[in-house]
C-alpha cells in the first residue's frame, strides 16, 4: 500500500508568551498529548508561510502550506472564496470578500456583526441586491459574503478584523473600484438601518449588521491542479470558504462536514470521523480548523486554549485510525495581545519520517527542530519525500 498523508492545520494557533499563562503561550499551556506525540516521535521546524512584503492573511498562508507560491498565483481572497461558493468568475470579474460588520459612531466595532447567521446575512444581502446596479452580492457563510464587480479593476482595501475598534473612514477602499464600492456601502447602511433582521438582532441584544465591508478583491487565480503537482489524490476538510475555494481551484475533493461551523463551537470529532473515512480513498488530506484563530481575534485566552485542546483531541481520534504520515501546524500566529495575524514563522511537526530532539509541540520547540526555517511551499515536498 502506498503511503498516505494528512496535514492538520489549526488556524492561528501560534502565539506569544502571556503573563496570564505564567509566561507560556496558549500552545504551551494547553493539554495537547497528541500534538506533543507528533513532535516527540517526529521532527519539527519553522515554516515561513507569509512571503516578504505580503500581509499575513489566511489566504496567503494556506496557499503556501498547500504548495502554491502566493507570489505567482495570489490575486485576492474574494476570488478564492467565489470558487468555494460555486461562483465561476468571468475573465473581467473582480470578486471582493464582503463582510457584514457593525459600525457605530464611525468606529468598526465588530468585523463579523456578532457572528450573524447565514440566514440573516442572506436576507440582508437579498434586500441590498435589489438596490445595487452593476454589481451583485452573494450570500456565503455567516458574515463571510461576496460582492462581484463585472469589469472591476481592483483597489486598495483593508481587512476589517485588522482595524476593529478604529475609525472606519480611515480604512475605506481606495483606488479604481473604490467609487462603486463606497456607493454600495452607503446603500447598505440605508437598507440595513431599519431592516427586520437588524430589528430582531437588536431585540436579542446581538450586534446588528450596519454595513457591508468589501475587501481583498481579485480575479480568477492561476492555481494548478494539486494532483498534477504532487501526483496525489487530495482532499480538503474546512468550514471556511477561502480554504474550500483554494481546494476547488486545485481540483481537490471538498469534503463538507455537518456541524463544522468555522467557529469555536465547531464539531471537532465530526471532522475527525470524516477525515478517517476520506483517508481510506484519498492519498492526501488537508484538515483545517478555524476555531483557534477566532479565539485569537476575540482576545480570549480561555477560548484559545480550549480550541487548541479540542483540535488535539480531533488529532487523537484521527491518529487512532490513520497510520500514514501526519503534519501539524498553524498557518500564522494570531496573538491574543494584538487580536490579529502576524507574519512570523510558525512551528510545524511531521510524524512518520525521522525523529529529532524536540519534546512537545510549541513555538519554542519548533525553533529547535531539525528542519530549521523553511519556506511555506516546501512543507508538502518535505512531507511526501
Ligand atoms: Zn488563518
Amino acid at each position: 500500500m502506498s503511503e498516505k498523508y494528512c496535514i492538520i492545520l489549526g488556524d492561528g494557533m501560534a502565539d506569544e508568551p502571556l503573563a496570564e499563562l505564567s509566561g507560556m503561550t496558549p500552545l504551551e499551556a494547553a493539554h495537547t498529548p497528541n500534538m506533543d506525540y507528533i513532535a516527540r516521535e517526529g521532527s519539527m521546524g519553522l515554516l515561513k508561510t507569509v512571503p516578504e512584503g505580503y500581509s499575513p492573511g489566511s489566504d496567503i498562508a494556506n496557499l503556501s502550506v498547500l504548495g502554491y507560491d502566493p507570489v505567482s498565483c495570489y490575486t485576492g481572497r474574494g476570488a478564492l472564496e467565489a470558487a468555494s461558493m460555486g461562483i465561476t468568475l468571468g475573465d473581467e470579474d473582480v470578486a471582493y470578500r464582503c463582510n457584514l460588520v457593525t459600525i457605530r459612531n464611525g468606529i468598526i466595532e465588530d468585523f463579523n456583526a456578532g457572528h450573524i447567521s447565514s440566514e440573516e446575512g442572506a436576507a440582508l444581502l437579498t434586500s441590498l441586491n435589489k438596490h445595487l446596479t452593476g454589481m451583485i452580492c452573494y450570500p456565503g457563510i455567516s458574515y463571510r459574503n461576496l460582492i462581484v464587480l463585472p469589469g472591476g479593476k481592483g483597489c486598495e482595501s483593508t481587512a476589517p478584523h485588522d482595524v476593529t475598534g478604529q475609525q472606519a473612514e480611515l480604512y475605506l477602499p481606495k483606488g479604481s473600484d473604490a467609487e462603486k464600492l463606497l456607493k454600495a456601502m452607503e446603500i447598505s447602511r440605508e437598507i440595513f438601518a431599519d431592516h427586520p433582521v437588524n430589528r430582531d438582532r437588536i431585540r436579542r441584544e446581538k450586534n446588528p449588521a450596519t454595513s457591508i465591508w468589501p475587501w481583498s478583491g481579485g480575479k480568477h487565480p492561476a492555481i494548478q491542479p494539486f494532483s498534477d503537482i504532487f501526483g496525489l489524490k487530495g482532499g480538503i476538510i474546512s468550514a471556511v470558504d477561502l480554504l474550500n475555494g483554494i481546494g476547488t481551484y486545485a481540483k481537490m475533493e471538498i469534503i463538507k462536514v455537518p456541524g463544522a461551523t468555522g467557529f469555536i463551537d465547531t464539531d471537532y470529532q465530526a471532522k475527525a470521523r470524516y477525515a478517517i473515512e476520506a483517508l481510506k480513498y484519498l492519498d492526501f488530506l488537508f484538515i483545517h480548523v478555524e476555531a483557534p484563530d477566532e479565539a485569537g481575534h476575540m482576545g480570549s485566552i480561555e477560548e484559545k486554549v480550549k480550541a487548541i485542546e479540542r483540535v488535539d483531541e480531533m488529532i487523537g481520534t484521527i491518529m487512532s485510525q490513520f497510520t500514514g504520515r501526519i503534519a501539524v501546524l498553524p498557518d500564522h500566529p494570531t496573538p491574543i495581545r494584538i487580536k490579529t495575524h502576524t507574519a512570523d514563522p510558525v512551528p510545524f511537526a511531521i510524524l512518520g519520517k525521522e525523529k529529532d530532539t524536540t519534546t512537545r509541540f510549541s513555538e519554542k520547540e519548533g525553533q529547535k527542530g531539525k528542519y530549521g526555517l523553511l519556506p511555506g511551499t516546501s512543507l508538502i515536498p518535505l512531507l511526501i519525500s
